[in-house]
């Protein structure tokens, strides 16, 4: 069925979220870590409810996306069916999207810059609700890549978590596609490490394995688990 070439059966998806989570254990095992010190966030842009709902089946909680939008088309509809579930932005966020964002999230990842911070803190205090905060971080200080600089990290934490007091919890990353993952997570690490913030979100379906030997508290996994996605139309 060309349709389906690169996307595994709905069926699949059971399986491959258990090989994932063998694979966690594994890795955090070989370097002595607690297996529940890791968090597989099942990164489900671009796919529809039936292969989300065969993840929660599966036992999945922790799901990611990408765009607000397409959250927000997707996910109520999902967290009422399942109330326990919880939703981490991963995409860029817009200002005028902050709103929708802080209603429908848990986590926000992608927190980058004085602007948006501001943002969120307004409406989170409009709103009521505090969904936790990361900071991303351009480890490989790529031109067209999101996240803080890593020497404005220090100053950009202490900005969100002291003067505008969001709920920071740590750093997110998404190395260079070119280039040795273990060494931008070692990065973060220590930039975790200074800002004295216990989350590290890094590793993707290519190298979460490496990211939890190099400390990941959260992984975010996508095509391991349900597949090739659609070529982005942007
Ligand atoms: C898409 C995406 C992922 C998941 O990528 P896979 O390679 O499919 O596992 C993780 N993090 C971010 C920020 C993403 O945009």
């Amino acid at each position: 069925m060309p349709l389906s070439i690169g996307k595994p059966a709905v069926s699949d998806i059971a399986a491959n979220l258990a090989q994932v989570r063998a694979d966690m254990a594994a890795a955090a095992t070989a370097v002595e870590r607690d297996t529940s010190a890791v968090t597989l966030v099942a990164v489900s842009k671009t796919h529809g409810a039936d292969r989300i709902t065969a993840a929660i089946t599966a036992g999945q909680r922790v799901f990611g996306e990408n765009r607000v939008q397409e959250a927000e088309d997707k996910w109520p509809a999902i967290k009422q069916a399942h109330g326990d579930v919880r939703l981490h932005l991963l995409g860029p966020l817009q200002r005028n999207k902050v709103r929708k964002a802080v209603r429908l999230f848990d986590v926000i990842e992608s927190v980058d810059r004085p602007k948006l911070a501001r943002a969120l803190a307004d409406v989170m205090a409009e709103e009521g609700v505090r969904p936790d905060v990361l900071i991303q971080v351009n480890t490989g200080e790529e031109a067209q890549k999101a996240g803080v600089m890593p020497d404005e990290v220090e100053a950009f934490v202490a900005q969100c978590r002291d003067d505008l007091a969001l709920p920071v919890k740590g750093l997110m990353c998404v190395p260079p596609v070119d280039e040795e993952p273990s060494l931008h997570f070692s990065l973060l690490r220590e930039m975790a490490r200074r800002t004295d913030l216990a989350e590290l979100s890094m590793g993707m379906s290519a190298d979460y394995v490496i990211a939890i030997r190099c400390g990941a508290t959260l992984v975010r996994v996508g095509t391991a688990i349900f597949g090739e996605r659609p070529a982005p139309t942007l």
